[in-house]
């Protein structure tokens, strides 16, 4: 186990564990955008900046990747870091001005206006839907595109990318909302990856529970056959 100071308090880690890790068990918050505890840290939208200081030495780290330390301090509220959090998103804003999550964030963290010119995009580029198809759901349906101004996450040629099987998981981890899910007579639509398949009704309870292409998916790595695939969880 290691011993750390976080904000003033006395915190036990576990040796390998994160500060975000770290701070996350201890009830003390350090807000991000592109961190998730089931993939991989990305370190893309660095909101979760913090002072950290071992033996004489502080430095600004991103807490979702930074190791803990035995008599390491960690201060992850400082005027600088507020600072720098209001600047990060301010710039996101500026590239992202009409998201809901990021105005709520602005008003959180007291940013009042963008000096910067504004952009038109509704994707802050964190990659946690990237992540989460590779790492998580085994597929690479989506992927980054372009660099720069031009850099977007999309489906290879924005055609309707065969693996995905309209899961959801990527719109579920988004941190802004931006990948809409909906179900429509009977299919589930996701326009941001130009696809749609057909959504499976329980063979007992008739209740909607995943798509075609999840069935498929499902049926190719278990082996099962489909009629015990058609059941929903409540019914197994
Ligand atoms: S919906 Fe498609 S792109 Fe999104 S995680 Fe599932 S398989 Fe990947």
């Amino acid at each position: 186990m290691v011993k750390l100071i976080i904000d003033g308090k006395e915190v036990i880690a576990e040796e390998g564990q994160t500060v975000l890790q770290a701070a996350q068990e201890a009830g003390i918050y350090i807000p991000t955008l592109c961190y998730h505890h089931e993939v991989k840290p990305y370190t893309a939208c660095r909101l979760c900046m913090v002072e950290v200081t071992k033996g004489k030495r502080t430095r600004f780290v991103t807490a979702c990747d930074y190791p803990v330390a035995e008599g390491m301090v960690v201060r992850t509220n400082t005027d600088k870091i507020q600072r720098c959090r209001k600047l990060i998103i301010e710039l996101l804003l500026a590239q992202c001005p009409g998201l809901p999550r990021l105005q709520e964030l602005a008003e959180r963290f007291g940013v009042e206006k963008v000096r910067f010119s504004k952009g038109e995009s509704d994707c802050i580029l964190c990659g946690l839907c990237v992540r989460t198809c590779q790492e998580v759901v085994g597929l690479s349906a989506i992927g980054f595109e372009g660099r720069g101004f031009t850099r977007r996450v999309c489906t290879p040629f924005d055609e309707a990318s065969d693996p995905c099987i309209l899961c959801g998981a990527c719109a579920y981890v988004c941190p802004v909302d931006a990948i809409p899910v909906e179900e429509v007579d009977g299919y589930r639509v996701m326009e941001r990856w130009h696809k749609r398949s057909k959504l499976v009704a329980c063979s007992k309870c008739g209740r909607y529970f995943m798509t075609e292409d999840e069935l498929r998916l499902l049926k190719e790595k278990t082996g099962l056959p489909e009629e015990s695939l058609r059941l929903c969880m409540d019914c197994r």
